[in-house]
């Protein structure tokens, strides 16, 4: 079994779902008292968040590939990164390792074309859902999968309750029935799927939230780093 590197801490809520389903995953894989072997680099958010939203992009990226090559160093046989909108700094980091990285978007985009969809309505950061360079290109360039994202306040109603409730562990029925609305206006513009692209996103969306088939990263995720694990 090669040792899953994780780049995580943004949030640590959603990194506490990374680490239980992929130790459930690989323990009802390997039975008995197997389970993962991980090491987790995890930001203090509080670090991260300021860049970000000061548009520090370079000190941001450069912290992810740092911490990346750390893993490496540490014993890593991949490096996978437990958030969506941190990818942006995925061609640096993929540069600078010389194992695998484990792109979010790779399984995302396997298992919306398995679906047999190619347009789906994706909400995530305000980061996510408007550059390019985080999942959107990748869909488009190597899954062949366009994507929709909301307008107008729906998608400062999704970014705030990312960073003001979900990171901070609130989840509201208020939120919930705000990204159920959210989610009928993209499928009402054609969406045939929704990505849940941010990877705090599913502790507040459930299947039954929208009419269209959902696609979880955090979960795709997971599975794919026991897979590769495992492989
Ligand atoms: N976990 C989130 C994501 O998947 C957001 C946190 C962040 O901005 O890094 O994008």
């Amino acid at each position: 079994m090669k040792t899953i590197g994780m780049l995580g801490g943004m949030s640590w809520e959603s990194s506490a779902v990374y680490y239980q389903l992929i130790n459930r995953e690989a323990s009802r894989r390997l039975g008995g008292t197997h389970s993962a072997r991980c090491l987790l680099h995890s930001f203090d958010f509080g670090e991260i968040a300021p860049l970000q939203n000061a548009g520090e992009w370079d000190k941001a990226d450069a912290m992810m590939v740092d911490a990346a090559t750390g893993l490496e160093r540490g014993g890593a046989g991949f490096v996978m990164m437990l958030c969506n909108t941190m990818h942006r700094a995925s061609p640096g980091i993929e540069a600078a390792l010389g194992v695998p990285f484990l792109h979010i978007a790779d399984p995302l985009g396997t298992a919306i074309r398995s679906a047999g969809l190619t347009r789906v309505g994706l909400i995530g950061t305000v980061h996510t859902m408007q550059q390019d360079g985080i999942i959107k290109g990748r869909l488009r360039e190597r899954h062949g999968i366009e994507t929709i994202v909301p307008d107008g306040d729906d998608a400062g109603t999704i970014n705030r309750v990312i960073y003001d409730e979900l990171i901070r562990g609130i989840f509201s029925a208020e939120s919930r029935a705000a990204y159920r609305a959210v989610m009928a206006r993209l499928v009402a513009r054609g969406a045939e799927g929704i990505v849940l692209g941010c990877t705090e996103i599913p502790l507040l969306v459930k299947p039954e939230d929208s009419t269209v088939p959902q696609f979880d990263t955090t979960t795709l995720h997971a599975m794919a780093a026991v897979d590769l694990a495992l492989a």
